[in-house]
């Protein structure tokens, strides 16, 4: 939708996988209520990226078994994910001026709810999508190092040189309010910050102007997993976003028919901020419980730029 005016063309996408639903919500809530005449340039909204697999509640295509997120640059012959890829490369990459894909966390894990940034070669770039990071305001922002080859929609936007940026909000399957809200007020500080809407738009009402930025993370290099070695039942001891030390007590496995001495005590392996948490209490040899991400400054950020293939 457009009013006519000279401005950004934002392209908005969610359902990219389809059973992760803020996003989904948030843009039908945008299409529902934006009055086109109160847009300066123009919106490209798409709520169900991958439609097939948002009809069908799964995080990738009944058709195919694509996962769009893997598909990209796409190609219009090789099956209907690779399609949405190549026709968001070919045909909505050259209108785009910024673009904003909203995800959510997984379906047996939790993710604290966050920004979600891979670094690229290109400085200016990469300084535009720290920049937008840090309008959209999510509590954390996970960052990643440049990579050479990518088939996610992050790297075929930075291909294309469009600026681009990420979240994870909330949990698959279903919609936390806070996670919308999160979502909502970074959209909207995102489109103010880049003319689209008014600052006196209604939508800000209950927006804050500004946010108190955010928190970069590191989920390569400093990055620690705390993983069971034995099944069993985990009781944990921290909730997602808390600040842990590494030799701090994570929590403990007991096994379902001895619960009087656990199988296995946790202890976090590193310093940092809990951003993923294991969702089920059954847990089996191998899956991870917590993963802990160590802070990141904003020139440590900026700096990624230059490290491709580190
Ligand atoms: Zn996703």
């Amino acid at each position: 939708m457009q009013k006519g005016d000279e401005g950004p063309t934002v392209l908005l996408t969610a359902g990219n996988h389809g059973d992760e639903y803020e996003g989904q919500c948030i843009l039908r809530r945008l299409i529902r209520e934006i009055d086109p005449s109160s847009i300066n340039g123009r919106l490209i909204i798409l709520p169900a990226l991958n439609s097939p697999a948002v009809r069908a509640a799964t995080r990738t295509s009944p058709l195919d078994g694509g996962n769009l997120n893997r598909s990209f640059p796409g190609d219009p012959d090789s099956g209907p994910t690779k399609a949405i890829a190549g026709f968001i490369v070919q045909h909505l990459f050259p209108l785009t001026d910024l673009a904003v894909d909203f995800h959510s966390g997984g379906s047996t894990s939790t993710y604290v709810n966050t920004g979600f940034l891979c670094a690229n070669t290109n400085p200016d770039l990469h300084r535009r999508n720290v920049e937008l990071m840090e309008v959209f305001g999510a509590p954390f922002t996970m960052v990643l190092p440049p990579t050479e080859a990518g088939t996610d929609i992050d790297f075929s936007a930075y291909q294309a040189g469009v600026p681009f940026i990420s979240c994870e909000l909330g949990g698959a399957g279903t919609v936390c309010p806070a996670a919308f809200n999160i979502g909502w007020a970074g959209l909207m500080r995102v489109l103010v910050k880049n003319d689209v809407i008014a600052h006196d738009h209604p939508f800000l009402s209950d927006v804050p102007n500004d946010s108190s930025g955010t928190c970069f993370v590191d989920i390569a290099s400093n990055c620690t997993m705390i993983t069971a070695a034995h099944g069993g039942l985990f009781e944990p001891l921290h909730e997602l976003g808390s600040w842990v030390e590494k030799g701090q007590k994570a929590g403990c496995t007991y096994g379902l028919q001895n619960f009087i001495e656990p199988l296995e005590s946790h202890t976090f392996e590193s310093d940092g901020v809990i951003v993923i948490k294991r969702r089920d209490t059954l847990v089996q040899s191998g899956d991870h419980l917590y993963c802990v991400a160590g802070k990141l400054s904003r020139e440590e950020v900026l700096a990624m730029s230059t490290k491709a293939g580190s």
